[in-house]
């Protein structure tokens, strides 16, 4: 509980892998799946109450603004209170809708409600991870979950709802042989068949051995070999509602040569990095051949890495404890091969890895309550008194780079840290009503742009001012708020106006008044003013002259204009500044001005 955990973390403008609040339940994970790392050097588990994860919550949510949150530890279904927990958050923040992204909850123990709340944030599937295909394997690696498990597993997830299903599965494990991947095959073909119409995805990956784990001795399977058995299991599962996806099999050889290395490979990373080598989890930029060549530069056979290494030697990282006795690693290597289990030693029976004698630590267990926590309840009330409320807007400064996306999350995110009770929308993913009504393009500074936000009760604009202002990212501000008392109506259709001046740090020497006054007599003077530009990679011609109106030199280093339409068709206004003003980009500083009501001459212009 005391151990330190963020509850401030850096909210990112662009959509970050995992974009949401995340609060780490527990560390370790004594399960002992023998071919996992995590497992052995994060040891013993270590849970959080359920109080301090209520807290850890409530202030990480403040904080951010977060509309998902994520409960996460090594095996976040282990939990002790993971039930009660997840009923807690479900009814805390019901009506913030914030979405409580579940971790893999042992299917058995899943509740209605919870099920409900997995739908609402997982919109990709359910996971399953065997991890081997048949019982004796399962019991060699000591997953302990059996056939019968797996198959109820399925029709659960599928019965509440799902249409997909994930299933992760190693090959090349120690002991394995044909029957074992056939064992995949029989498994994955029991499921498709049994709920026919419902997608399956089969994932396969390697099996990597891992230094402080039982298997840190074990050779790693041929390339040559993972591949035939990648093609047999492709061959037999592929079809219909089954995809097969496997790891590419000379990614998992380097990982596998990293992963037991010794410190003659810090020159070949340094050779590979010479060569070009980068981002290597990508399989467009991985290059095998590069990988090859950095190896045979610095004279090492890489295919070494992957034998079977004595226990009796040392190893390049016996000097590194994670408290594991090595007594306890290879004793249980030998239960492995008589696939003996050996039990979590969370229920109770010491395995007496070494950890906690080692390092003075004691698993520590969450207490699990029988009275339902106290809550903050909001109570419901049938009686509507939601309101709109208008705000006017700035973006200006670095905020200008956000896209429209990115600002109308930013300032969702902000209402939510100022508390203002946002109306949300119906339906399996509510969305909280603010309405954007324009969607500024990316690199250009607005003014007055207007924002019409539902509230679930009346707030006082001023008030709704105040937090907002405290909440905003830098760049953007609140101008202006009023309730809307009668029928919220869009604001008035009118052309768009420009402001452009020289970007900051440019030298303005070349807009002074006298060219200004040039640029817009020579715009006026030409009967057309034909352009070329480029859109989504098709070259449009667009007359200059349709578009442009009102150019008008303000002071001597200001020039506005007003774009009567806009459209995938019709050129940037950045193009367009930039081809009046015949100079770059870049060099400009471009600034969308709000048109006053009363304006409506541009309107009519172009009528
Ligand atoms: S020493 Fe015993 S209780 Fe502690 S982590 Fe190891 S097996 Fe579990």
């Amino acid at each position: 509980n005391t151990a330190p955990c963020g509850d401030a973390p850096l909210v990112p403008y662009v959509q970050t892998v995992h974009d949401r609040a995340q609060i780490e339940m527990a560390r370790g994970c004594t399960r002992g799946c023998r071919f996992c790392m995590a497992g052995m050097i994060y040891r013993p588990v270590r849970e959080k109450s359920i109080s301090c994860l209520q807290s850890l919550a409530g202030k990480v949510l403040a904080a951010t603004g977060y509309e998902e949150l994520s409960p996460v530890s090594l095996s976040a279904g282990d939990y002790a209170g993971i039930n009660d927990f997840i009923r807690l958050l479900i009814t805390r923040y019901r009506d913030d809708r914030v979405a409580i992204s579940l971790p893999s909850v042992r299917v058995a123990t899943l509740t209605q409600d919870m099920i409900q709340e997995i739908k609402r944030v997982r919109k990709t599937g359910f996971t399953i991870a065997p991890e081997a295909g048949s019982p004796r394997l399962r019991r060699v690696i000591n997953k302990g979950i059996d056939e019968q498990e797996i198959l109820e597993t399925a029709a659960r997830v599928f019965d509440a709802g799902w249409k997909l299903l994930k299933l992760y599965f190693m090959i090349g494990l120690p002991t394995e042989t044909s029957h074992d991947i056939h064992a995949i095959i029989d498994l994955c073909r029991t499921i498709a068949d049994r709920h026919r119409g419902k997608q399956l995805n089969v994932s396969i990956s390697t099996f990597v051995p891992k230094p402080h784990t039982p298997f840190q001795w074990e050779a790693q399977e041929h390339p040559d070999t993972i591949h035939e058995k990648q093609r047999l299991l492709k061959r037999r599962l592929h079809h219909g509602m089954v995809q097969v996806k496997y790891h590419d099999r000379f990614v998992s050889l380097l990982e596998g040569v990293f992963s037991r290395g010794d410190r003659r490979l810090g020159s070949v990373l340094q050779e590979a990095h010479r060569r070009g080598a980068g981002f290597e989890a990508w399989s467009e930029y991985f290059n095998y051949s590069l990988w090859c060549d950095a190896f045979a530069a610095c004279g090492i056979d890489f295919m070494s890495y992957l034998r079977e290494r004595d226990p009796d030697k040392l190893l390049p990282w016996s000097h590194i404890r994670c408290g594991v006795t090595l007594d306890f690693l290879k004793c249980e290597r030998e239960k492995a091969l008589r696939e003996e289990p050996t039990p979590d030693c969370r229920q109770g029976v010491c395995n007496e890895c070494g950890v906690c004698t080692q390092l003075g630590l004691t698993p520590e267990i969450a207490a699990t309550h029988q009275q339902p926590y106290l809550v903050q309840q909001v109570h419901h009330t049938s009686e509507n008194h939601s309101v709109w409320i208008r705000l006017h807007y700035s973006k200006t400064g670095t905020a200008r780079f956000l896209s429209h996306l990115e600002l109308s999350r930013a300032l969702a995110r902000a209402m939510r840290r100022a508390g203002l009770p946002l109306q949300y929308s119906q339906g399996f993913h509510p969305l909280p009503r603010i309405v954007l009504y324009n969607a500024v393009p990316v690199g250009i500074e607005c003014l007055g742009e207007v924002c019409d936000v539902e509230l679930r009760q009346p707030v006082a604009p001023h008030a709704v001012s105040a937090a907002l202002h405290a909440q905003l990212p830098p760049g953007i501000a609140i101008e202006a708020v009023s309730e809307l008392t009668k029928e919220r109506q869009p604001p008035p259709e009118n052309a768009h106006r420009y402001r452009i001046c020289p970007a900051p740090g440019c030298e303005p020497s070349w807009m002074d008044r006298t060219t200004l006054e040039q640029r817009v007599a020579d715009f006026y003077r030409m009967p057309t003013f034909p352009i070329t530009f480029v859109r989504n990679g098709i070259t449009y011609t667009a007359d200059l002259k349709k578009i442009v109106l009102h150019l008008t030199c303000r002071d001597p280093y200001t020039l506005e204009f007003d774009i009567a339409c806009t459209g995938s068709k019709t050129p940037k206004v950045a193009v367009i500044a930039s081809r009046i003003m015949k100079r770059d980009e870049h060099e400009l500083r471009i600034v969308k001005l709000p048109v006053p009501p009363s304006d409506t001459s541009s309107l009519r212009s172009t009528a």
